[in-house]
């Protein structure tokens, strides 16, 4: 195999690991989060994204970025509570951080590690 064609395929399975591991977690957080939150949702839809860490659909969907499965777990919460909160809140108006806020009270911090490492994330 040539070298150009190894790391390729060194790169397709390191991917195709990680979107696992993100459909897989995230999953799991959605679900547990929503319990919490009382807030239904639709289904969770794992993408390749450029710009955004995650969004929802009027149609109740949430998709994330796969790359947020290397984010600390606790920013990965973060994402997960922020985008379950505009499921009610289509805005970024008080009232959606104010949900935000009571179910990850160091909200702010998590934007923070987002603003400064987020690039990093792409490095695959
Ligand atoms: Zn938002």
């Amino acid at each position: 195999m040539s070298e150009k064609k190894s790391v390729g395929t060194a790169r397709t399975l390191l991917v195709d690991w990680l979107r696992n591991e993100a459909s897989v977690h995230l999953n799991s957080r959605v679900k547990y989060f929503s319990e919490r939150m009382v807030i239904r949702y639709n289904q969770v839809v794992i993408k390749d994204t450029r710009s955004r860490w995650g969004s929802c659909s009027g149609k109740g969907n949430i998709n994330f970025n796969w790359r947020i499965i290397m984010a600390p777990e606790e920013v990965i919460d973060y994402i997960v509570i922020h985008e379950l909160a505009h499921i009610t809140n289509m805005d970024h108006s008080k009232s959606f951080w104010n949900v935000v806020k009571n179910y990850c009270a160091e909200y702010k911090n998590h934007q923070m590690w987002l603003r400064v490492n987020g690039e990093k994330l792409f490095f695959v």
